[in-house]
């Protein structure tokens, strides 16, 4: 597991083991426990590449047909928060939603890539939380407005590698302050993960950092103010949010 990490005014990836952060390259500052550090997003996305509707049973809550393509829309940088971030109701919204989902991190410039050779370009994965603004999604029948807020692209806490989940069914849940409200697995996505790499690089080159969000299960619901919303997938861990 590799997180990003600061301390004072230095700022570095890590390697995660049993609670110790070991930094990566050529940084010597020591070995460090984790409640010495802050811990930052793990990536700097240049374009966070979002999916629609991507859970059979998301789809199945909603009544909605199963899509022919991915439906895609795009998160700007500027949304991007971390593990433990607060995440700001915006005064023109009256209903903003969690979406527990898992996502990738791109770790090589491509495109063009076909579906079989999508895992040389994925640096790991991560917990995401695309939260929305559902009164204004609904309103303004495009979804720009109502998923671009600033804090509302919570990622984290850290990267797992290929290796270290089964990306083919990890366990996927959402809490809101303890109670659970979306648990799934990855194994009900629509269009899977080379699939997803396939299609969206064909449209744009993706960058080192980039991150493809891939879809939330079903029991989508509304986040208050003062609400603690944490999002887990087995073998990454748990992403905390609180809301203000
Ligand atoms: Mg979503």
């Amino acid at each position: 597991m590799i997180g990003k990490f600061r301390l004072g005014d230095e700022i570095f990836y890590g390697e995660i083991d049993n609670g110790r952060i070991y930094p990566k390259g050529d940084i010597h500052i020591g070995i460090f426990e984790l409640s010495e550090l802050r811990v930052l997003p793990p990536a700097s996305p240049s374009k966070i590449v979002c999916v629609g509707l991507n859970y059979l049973d998301h789809a199945r809550e909603l009544s909605m047909e199963i899509p022919e393509n991915p439906v895609l829309f795009l998160k700007p940088p500027s949304s991007v928060i971390g593990h433990e971030d607060k995440i700001i109701y915006p005064a023109s919204s009256s209903r903003i939603d969690y979406e527990a989902e898992l996502a990738v991190v791109i770790g090589k410039r491509c495109k063009n890539i076909s579906a079989s050779k999508a895992e040389d370009v994925i640096a790991g994965y991560t917990c995401f939380n695309d939260v929305t603004a559902r009164d204004l999604q609904q309103k303004d029948g495009q979804w720009t407005r109502a998923k671009s807020f600033d804090t509302f692209a919570a990622f984290g806490p850290y990267l797992a590698s290929p290796e270290e989940l089964d990306i083919k069914d990890a366990k996927i849940a959402c809490r809101v302050n303890g109670e659970i409200k979306q648990e799934s697995s990855t194994s009900n996505l629509i269009f899977d993960i080379p699939y997803l790499i396939e299609f969206i690089s064909e449209i744009m080159t993706l960058e080192v950092g980039d991150i493809i969000t891939t879809g939330t299960p079903s029991g989508i619901g509304e986040l208050q103010r003062m609400d603690t919303v944490e999002v887990e997938i087995q073998g990454i861990g748990i992403l905390r949010n609180e809301v203000l």
